[in-house]
């Protein structure tokens, strides 16, 4: 059956899966939403057994109707090839009682290749069956990880350019290095001097501006956005939670249509949507636990139906949460008005004109099977600490938060639900942090990353990964830096428009 998708403002309607995948955000500024989620078409038991390409394949067909099967075949396998470093792409660890769904294993060691080894290929498709004869420019802000995930995605790709705007002094040490020693002549990366939502709104903007939307396409340009919003990297998420539970099956951990709980560490919500449309499928997941850094926004949403963004914006070492406006989370509030773009548009007009907005009673007991905890930057470093301490297992500071608060969750509860932890990044990206949360300050303090890289290896006795060796020799190519609302200006200075 074709699914068609629809902007949750309702200025855009009767669009394909590769026409959303394309425009990325919708006119009106909205989210593309498929009519309906479709529900899994085969019993779990025969995904057990499958491989990750294969369940890609099984789920992503029920959402990209208009691919054809060997499209889609096609843009799967060139996605999860041996970028990864382990043939499972998406393996399960057990420890503290919990599965950690790693993530990491992707050419840039966090949790978005997961999606975007897969967006340019599916890119190139839709514009090819779309007959898009205009280069496409990928705008994408990120807080740290999408950047460098889509740089690497997209570079030396035909057919594509890619603009990364990035906060400087918001990301990690080998994140920004990551990012400006980015290969590939169709790439460009820029710091902006403001945080992640003064990146993300800004590229919103520039996705809205119909003048240079018309400046772009007389020069032979039409953008389109590899952040979270596009429905290309949602539906890729879907995935890994279909094939944790599979596997937890085949290994014999669960027993068929049992229950299971998932703790995702959030910023932008677009991770625990994707598992809250697994479970919308049909996978037996129970609560979906969100777990929040000290940009606590979705916490306080979820506790009291009030969404504030009015508050000061926290720089943690947890950065890829670091976001006080979490888009995919309108996803959910249009679910949660029955699919109303009238009423979800206003809310976000409120959000955007007062920086708030409430939800009725009905909508907040749509969303309960979302709980929302957040942890403190000693929690999650007494957490990393812990966890080490009692298993030997290495964990990020993004992964470290959602353990702590599934750890306060459990005690809360006494929900003895087995529970699938998404572990979003590699320990190596965040070497200073990890090192400091396990050692201590001594152990970090005036040394260069590269050290305390090398020392985190020989202390957990894991070997660094290719993507961190691969930035300790590479040239830095990239230097551009703006203001905020300079943004337009480069992008035209980049295009030479
Ligand atoms: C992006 C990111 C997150 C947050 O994911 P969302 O989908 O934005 O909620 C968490 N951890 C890491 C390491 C990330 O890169």
């Amino acid at each position: 059956m074709a699914l068609s998708y629809e902007s949750t403002r309702g200025g855009e309607k009767g669009v394909t899966s590769s026409q959303a995948i394309l425009k990325g955000l919708a006119k009106d500024g909205g989210l593309f939403m498929p009519t309906e989620i479709p529900a899994l078409d085969l019993p779990i038991r025969e995904l057990a057994g499958l491989s990750y390409q294969e369940t890609a394949y099984r789920i992503m067909r029920l959402f990209l109707t208009d691919f054809t099967e060997e499209e889609l075949k096609n843009c799967i396998a060139k996605a999860y090839d041996e970028k990864f470093d382990t043939e499972e792409i998406a393996p399960l660890t057990k420890a503290e009682g919990a599965y950690f769904l790693e993530l990491y294993h992707g050419n840039t060691i966090a949790f978005k290749d997961m999606a975007l080894s897969i967006l340019p290929h599916l890119m190139t498709t839709a514009a090819k069956k779309n007959h898009v004869d205009h280069q496409i420019v990928i705008l994408t802000a990120t807080s740290g990880d999408t950047g460098k995930a889509a740089l690497a995605g997209f570079a030396d790709v035909p057919g594509t350019k890619i603009i990364v705007f990035y906060p400087k002094g918001g990301v990690s040490r080998v994140q920004e290095l990551q990012m400006r020693t980015q290969k590939g002549d169709n790439t460009s990366v820029v710091a902006i001097h403001g945080n992640f939502d003064d990146a993300q709104t800004g590229v919103k903007k520039l996705l809205a501006d119909k003048e240079l939307e018309q400046e772009m396409g007389e020069a032979g340009f039409q953008f389109s956005s590899a952040n979270s919003i596009n429905i290309g990297r949602l539906v890729p998420q879907i995935v890994y939670y279909v094939y944790a539970y599979a596997k937890l099956l085949e290994n014999g951990e669960i027993a068929e249509g049992e229950e299971i709980n998932v703790t995702v560490p959030t910023g932008n919500f677009g991770n625990i949507l994707a598992a809250y449309f697994a479970k919308r499928m049909g996978l037996p997941i129970k609560t979906l636990i969100c777990a929040s850094n000290e940009n606590k926004v979705l916490y306080d949403f979820f506790a009291t139906g009030t969404y504030d963004r009015n508050r000061e914006f926290v720089l943690t070492n947890s950065p890829s949460m670091d976001i006080l406006i979490s888009s995919n989370l309108e996803r959910l509030i249009y679910l949660s008005t029955g699919c109303d773009a009238k009423a979800t548009g206003e809310l976000m007009k409120e959000l955007s004109s007062q920086g708030s907005y409430h939800v009725t009673e009905q909508m907040r007991a749509f969303m309960s099977d979302f709980v929302g905890g957040f942890a403190t930057e000693e929690e999650d470093e007494a957490e990393i600490r812990r966890i080490f301490e009692d298993t030997g297992y290495l964990v990020d500071t993004h992964t470290g938060v959602a353990a702590a608060v599934y750890h306060q969750y459990q005690e809360k509860t006494g929900d003895e639900t087995k529970t699938v932890i998404a572990s979003t990044a590699s320990p190596f990206k965040f070497s200073h942090s990890v090192m400091e949360a396990i050692k201590g300050k001594d152990a970090v303090e005036g040394k260069d990353e590269f050290e305390i890289v090398d020392a985190l290896s020989s202390l957990a006795a894991v070997p660094v990964p290719k993507a961190v060796e691969e930035i300790r020799t590479a040239p830095i190519r990239h230097n551009l830096e703006c203001d905020v609302d300079g943004m337009k200006d480069m992008v035209k200075g980049i295009l030479k428009i």
